[in-house]
């Protein structure tokens, strides 16, 4: 069982807990595993350049080098570490409030740390079993600028004269984070009218929160509408998330935004295996379907569904939080790629973006959580499964009970004391029912 390590690396209170003490052991047992050429990134927060250098210093005492790319997304890390590096470290905490920040650990194709590696590197660092190099082994820093090529490796993979034609306006929101070195240079490069917000990099986050939830980006919406814009475009802190904003000023669910690219995807490729988690909507299913394409679920988490794309060579995953992956580029979700597809789709059906959504299958869906203790989560498993045998079962990740009417599916938090239900289903009112079904089983049990 891991004790530091969450669903994507580390994550803590920055200088209380996450200390330049802290981030170097575990940089240190990383790169004892590891060994080669590790590459490190950095969000923009105000502790991430203490906590590089606390990094650096671990990777060095281990005798790893270690090229530093700067202040930059997640996901152009990951790209350089799959192309020219045996590792990597990316310093954020992704959308965590700014006194947060963490360690995303990386495998030599830029996938999050496998959870078998992540057990060695907490051995190690509990253990103390760092092994330091004598001092003529110590490695040396370099620095790369790899943002350039990121950007041109976007630019290559879409139609960029046929969006340039199509004179689209676009508001971007980088919320302060990362993609303030990446994606407002991709707009431009296709020709867009580009109005920016939360576009200047700072650590305090000033202009909202770094999560892109409805709730955080009504400064977007509004100036989509003010200005007449054909799209808003919202990331997260470490910009692997992208979140979307219709010529009405409306927010678009990343469920949304993801069945629109997968279709343009099935298209473009003539079909190809979609992979999601059980916990996405049937549309994607349903789009696959209907354009050639196969679709694979596996259990909810964006490393899940990496891994499962490089291990079957499928050719595009996401989840319904707005993060795509396009595994002939990055091995994880892109912010750069999603947003020039988003914009290639527009440029080429001529059409809104509330039209396009609203032409993709429609289905109604419900979230709600409940506390639950870590140590009855198990029974609480059981007891529910043994409730519902009558129905088609799937316990991929929880317990998901397929009935005539759509699905929800229960499941422990892999990081919190609660349960999560989730219902989806062609009716806002057949959607409700399934929940407060799937509430009252959780409830029985707990
Ligand atoms: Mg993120």
């Amino acid at each position: 069982m891991k004790q530091l390590f969450g669903t994507f690396g580390v994550r803590r209170v920055a200088n209380t807990v996450l200390t330049p003490e802290f981030a170097s052991k575990i940089a240190a047992a990383y790169g004892t595993k590891v060994t080669g050429t590790i590459a490190i990134g950095a969000d923009p927060r105000t502790s991430s350049e203490m906590i590089k250098h606390a990094v650096t210093a671990g990777l060095l005492s281990v005798g790893c080098d270690v090229v530093d790319l700067g202040t930059l997304p997640t996901p152009a890390v990951q790209y350089a570490v799959r192309q020219y590096y045996d590792g990597g470290i990316m310093i954020t905490a992704s959308h965590n409030p700014p006194k947060y920040n963490g360690l995303k650990l990386l495998d030599k194709d830029g996938i999050g740390t496998p959870d078998d590696l992540e057990e060695e590197i907490e051995d190690i660092y509990f253990n103390d079993k760092q092994e330091r190099v004598t001092w003529d082994k110590i490695g040396k820093v370099y620095k790369r600028n790899i943002i350039d090529e990121y950007i041109d490796q976007v630019l290559q993979r879409v139609d960029v004269d046929a969006i340039k034609d199509a004179n689209l306006k676009v508001v971007l929101d980088c919320g302060s984070g990362a993609a303030c070195s990446t994606t407002p240079y991709i707009i431009r490069k296709l020709g867009c009218e580009l109005t920016t917000l939360n576009c200047q990099p700072d650590g305090s986050f000033p202009g909202r929160n770094p999560e892109p939830t409805e709730d955080n980006l009504h400064d977007l919406m509004d100036v989509v509408k003010a200005t007449g814009a054909d799209i808003g475009i919202a990331h997260d802190g470490d910009a692997d998330r992208t979140i979307c904003i219709d010529e009405n000023g409306d927010f678009v669910f990343g469920d949304k935004s993801f069945a629109l690219v997968e279709k343009a995807m099935l298209e473009k490729n003539n079909g190809g295996t979609i992979v999601t988690t059980v916990a996405t909507s049937n549309a994607i299913r349903d789009i696959a379907l209907e354009n050639n394409g196969d679709i694979i679920l596996t259990r909810v988490g964006d490393l899940v569904v990496a891994r499962k794309l490089q291990e079957v060579n499928g050719l595009f995953g996401g989840e319904e939080n707005g993060g795509l992956i396009f595994p002939d580029f990055v091995y994880g979700r892109d912010s750069g790629l999603a947003t020039a597809m988003i914009l290639e789709i527009m440029a080429k059906t001529k059409k809104p973006l509330s039209t396009l959504i609203s032409e993709l299958p429609t289905y109604y869906s419900q979230k709600r959580k409940v506390p639950c203790p870590d140590d009855k989560k198990p029974l609480v498993t059981k007891g529910i499964i043994n409730d519902t045998t009558e129905y088609e079962l799937d316990t991929t990740d929880g317990v998901k009970v397929i009935t005539d009417e759509g699905w929800v599916i229960i499941r422990p938090s892999g990081t919190e004391p609660i349960y999560r239900c989730f219902s989806e289903a062609k009716t806002m009112e057949d959607a409700t029912k399934l929940a407060d079904w799937g509430m009252s089983l959780i409830e029985k049990y707990i």
